[in-house]
């Protein structure tokens, strides 16, 4: 870390930020400025690169972190950028930035190219059918890690067969405009500048149903409802928004089960039961 901090010419003292649980994060200085570092010890340089990616995406709508350099050093990768001074906002701003990103539309679902959900692959082939995106591209491929790491059991695969039957039985025929997602959208990947701005950091971009972003705002807390009630005087969301954010969930789940393990069993098991209904 030292040599890091050397190399980008920084003061070797780093203070560490909590906050996330991905990454090593510091507080850096070069005696002069403030910067943001990030550091894997083990990832390639091109897990930094999707989050520049996604950053610069997301930059065309709302306030992120300029990235200064990027790159890998003694085989770990890491991202140097503007350090924001954290300080006091609303809900109401941020419900507002949300729905700025959610006016950014493609043709297709998916994204330019694959990235990260956390250090699990996301894959983005494009498609023109949402639920087909949804399931193949989202649910079943961290169902394919939760198989490689024995969270995969027989009953699951059932329900999960009987899920999808529902999914397109009962959503099949509503059709969703590709959307610009933040697509992992907890508390801990937002706050506010001393100005009061929303700022969005850490994301891991497509395009899909905004509904995703609403569903995980929703699932570990952090937001409170004049959040919601704002985003629904903005961008009303449409019919049965509130019965598919479970299906939406379960995505993050997943990734959750992948790669904290069971403890996050039955909140998966309790989304999959919803095909049984
Ligand atoms: P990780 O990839 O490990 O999850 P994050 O990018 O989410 O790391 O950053 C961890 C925490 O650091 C965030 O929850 C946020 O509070 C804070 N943070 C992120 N980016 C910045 C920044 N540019 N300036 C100041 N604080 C930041």
């Amino acid at each position: 870390m030292d040599e890091l901090l050397n190399y980008l010419n920084m003061q070797t003292k780093a203070i560490p930020i909590g906050g996330g649980d991905i990454n090593q994060a510091y507080r850096v200085t070069d005696g002069k400025n403030n910067y943001f570092l990030k550091y894997h010890p083990q990832m390639s340089a091109d897990f930094f690169q999707a989050e520049v990616d996604g950053l610069a995406e997301l930059g065309n709508a709302v306030r992120v972190p300029e990235v200064y350099q990027h790159g890998s050093y003694a085989d770990a990768a890491y991202l140097l950028m503007e350090w924001i001074e954290p300080g006091e906002g609303n809900q109401q701003d941020l419900a507002h930035e949300l729905g700025k990103l959610h006016e950014i539309k493609a043709i297709k679902f998916g994204y330019k190219r694959n990235n990260f959900m956390g250090l699990l692959p996301q894959i983005n082939t494009p498609s023109d059918n949402w639920w087909d995106f949804y399931l193949t591209n989202r649910l079943e491929v961290q169902i394919e890690i939760a198989n490689g790491r024995n969270h995969w059991t027989a009953r699951r695969e059932k329900n999960y067969q009987l899920f999808k039957e529902w999914i397109y039985q009962k959503w099949g025929t509503m059709s969703f405009e590709p959307t610009l997602l933040h697509g992992d959208f907890w508390s801990g990947n937002t706050f506010f500048d001393t100005q009061g701005r929303p700022v969005f950091v850490d994301p891991a971009v497509s395009y899909g149903h905004r509904e995703m972003d609403i569903a995980m705002s929703q699932l570990f807390g952090g937001f409170r409802h004049e959040f919601i009630d704002s985003y629904q005087e903005i961008m009303p969301m449409r019919e049965g928004w509130q019965d598919r954010l479970a299906i939406y969930q379960l995505y993050y789940l997943l990734v959750h089960l992948n790669i904290f393990g069971e403890t996050y069993g039955d909140a998966v098991d309790r989304v999959l039961a919803l095909g049984g209904k």
